[in-house]
C-alpha cells in the first residue's frame, strides 16, 4: 500500500505499550513514538515560556490536589482553577436535562464567593421549523439547541469562564466557536452512560 502523504509514519501512540515518555528518557519508548520522530514539535516548550501559559500551567499543575494532599473532584478542581486565575464571574451553558445539576453547581459557585449565570441549551424557543430541521411530529412546536445564544448571553453577562454541562457533540463546538470567553467542558453528554462515556472504553 503506498504511504499516506499526509501520514506516512502513524504514531506509535495507537499501538504502544510502554507510555515511555511518561518516566522520561527514549529507551523504552517504540520506535515510531512521536516523542524520538517529531522532536522538533514534541519537544518545543517555548509555547510554555509566556508569563500568561506558565500561569496558566503551574494552576492546572497545582487543580488536582488540595492543600492536605486530598485529591480535588472536578467541581472542586474547577473551583480552585477559577479563584487562582481570577476569575469572578462563571457562566454555565447547560442542557435542558441536567438543569437540576447546573442549578447545584451555580450554588455551590455562589458558595465559594464566585458570580455566576446559567443558560439553558432551549434558550430563545427556537423551532426546528425556523433553521430547516426535521422534526418527528412536523405539527409540534420542538426547540432546538441554541449554543449560538448561550454562548451570546453569557457574554453580554462579562463571564470570565464559560462551563459547559452536557451540550450535544457538535453543539459544545458551535458554544466554543462563537463564544469570546474561555469555554471549559465539566459534563460531555452521553445518553446511554449517563454522562460517564469513559465506560464505552473499558470493556
Ligand atoms: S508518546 Fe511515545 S511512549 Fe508515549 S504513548 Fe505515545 S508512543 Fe508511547
Amino acid at each position: 500500500m503506498a504511504p499516506d502523504p499526509i501520514d506516512p509514519v502513524p504514531f506509535g501512540c495507537r499501538h504502544c505499550v510502554t507510555r515511555g515518555s511518561f518516566v522520561g528518557g527514549n529507551a523504552r519508548t517504540p520506535r515510531d513514538c512521536p516523542t524520538t520522530t517529531h522532536p522538533e514539535t514534541s519537544k518545543d516548550v517555548s509555547a510554555y515560556l509566556s508569563p500568561e501559559r506558565q500561569a496558566l500551567m503551574r494552576v492546572a499543575n497545582d487543580a488536582p490536589f488540595a492543600p492536605d494532599g486530598r485529591l480535588r473532584n472536578r467541581v472542586e478542581e474547577l473551583v480552585f482553577f477559577a479563584r487562582s486565575q481570577g476569575m469572578r464571574r462563571i457562566g454555565v451553558a447547560f442542557c435542558v436535562s441536567l438543569l437540576k445539576e447546573a442549578q447545584e453547581l451555580g450554588r455551590i459557585l455562589v458558595a465559594e464567593g464566585l458570580e455566576v449565570e446559567l443558560v439553558c441549551c432551549r434558550v430563545g424557543a427556537v423551532d426546528h421549523d425556523e433553521i430547516g430541521l426535521p422534526k418527528a411530529n412536523p405539527e409540534k412546536f420542538a426547540a432546538i439547541c441554541n449554543p449560538v445564544a448561550q454562548a451570546r448571553l453569557l457574554d453580554e453577562r462579562g463571564v470570565d469562564l464559560i462551563v459547559q454541562m452536557g451540550l450535544c457533540i457538535g453543539h459544545d463546538l458551535i458554544l466554543q466557536q462563537e463564544a469570546r470567553a474561555p469555554v471549559t467542558t465539566l459534563v460531555v453528554k452521553d445518553r446511554v452512560l449517563d454522562h460517564h462515556t469513559i465506560r464505552a472504553l473499558r470493556p
